[in-house]
């Protein structure tokens, strides 16, 4: 398969559709990024890369960040981790509250702000340093020294973090939130700040189509089951009450951030990150949703 003709016949494709949506306008940081950027870049488990467009810009890679911090706590605690949060869909947008009254403060799942607030909790219960090491295992995982924090846009988010203050205390009364709030908030914040550009992403992403492994260096970041879980629950909870949508029309496991970025990773094959700002009414980029429903299609290939 020719991925590199595809991806440009692709961009051009979707870059002159009228761009639908806004910036995430609630975190006042993110509302001044240029809406016209739009970035892709492929990484194949055989060694291909390819990118088009501003591929190499780093942005606010924003939720695509509770994959990250996810398997670093799955790393940890590996299967108790259910414990504390599920592996349901949860039909809700990104940031609801209401499911945790009957479920007495058990999240859904770990992609929901609720439940990457209770991942964040278990980081800072176990790392030492939990700043320092969370930036260095991402940059250990990706090879790659540049990826950072964004104080900013931190900043930015925490000035007006109010739906996420409320998720942490609600949680935090039910007992199920070991720190104190203010403090997983913080992090939590800093996570969500990490700055990545496409290229970086779909190098980083790589070993979720690999078993687990990283391709490149050879070393395991996952193990196979630990793997194909994240896999599956990117496939059912990654595009929050669009998850389902982004199945019927992408059909990759994948996840987005409302910086504009999506990863998606076909297993055995590739991973994919696409960019653009404007966001539709679900939180998830709109071209990015378009560039990768007809990129999967184009591809003829599929997991189903
Ligand atoms: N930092 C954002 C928030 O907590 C992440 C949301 C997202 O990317 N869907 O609201």
């Amino acid at each position: 398969m020719n991925f590199e003709d595809l991806i440009i016949d692709v961009y051009r494709e979707v870059e002159n559709l009228e761009g639908k949506g806004e910036t995430a306008s609630y975190i006042p940081e993110l509302s001044k990024v240029d809406p016209s950027k739009f970035g892709v870049h492929i990484s194949t488990i055989n060694g291909g890369s390819f990118g088009a467009g501003d591929f190499e810009e780093k942005f606010s890679i924003q939720s695509i960040s509770k994959v990250l911090s996810l398997i670093l706590a799955y790393r940890i605690l590996d299967f108790e981790i259910w414990n504390r949060v599920g592996v349901e869909p949860s039909g809700t947008a990104f940031n609801s509250l209401f499911q945790l009254e009957a479920d007495q403060g058990i999240p859904r799942n770990p992609f929901l702000n609720a439940g990457a607030l209770v991942v964040t909790d278990i980081l800072l219960s176990n790392l030492e340093n939990p700043q320092d090491d969370f930036i260095n295992f991402v940059r250990s995982i990706s090879n790659n020294d540049s990826v950072d924090y964004s104080k900013k846009i931190a900043q930015s988010e925490k000035d007006v973090g109010y739906r996420n203050i409320a998720l942490c205390n609600y949680i935090k009364s039910f007992g199920k939130i070991e720190n104190e709030p203010a403090d997983v908030l913080d992090f939590y914040y800093d996570i969500c700040s990490l700055e990545m550009s496409c290229r970086d992403l779909s190098e980083l992403f790589l070993f979720l189509a690999n078993d687990g492994i990283d391709p490149k260096s050879n070393r395991e970041v996952l193990n196979e089951r630990q793997s194909k879980r994240v896999n599956a629950l990117m496939q059912t909870c990654g595009f929050y009450d669009e998850s389902g949508e982004f199945a019927f029309k992408v059909g990759l496991p994948g996840k987005s951030g409302v910086g504009g970025g999506i990863i998606a990773v076909h297993p055995d094959q590739y991973s994919i990150a696409v960019w653009s700002p404007k966001l539709n009414k679900k939180g998830n980029s709109y071209k990015g949703m378009r560039f990768l429903e007809e990129f999967t299609t184009g591809s003829e290939l599929s997991l189903f």
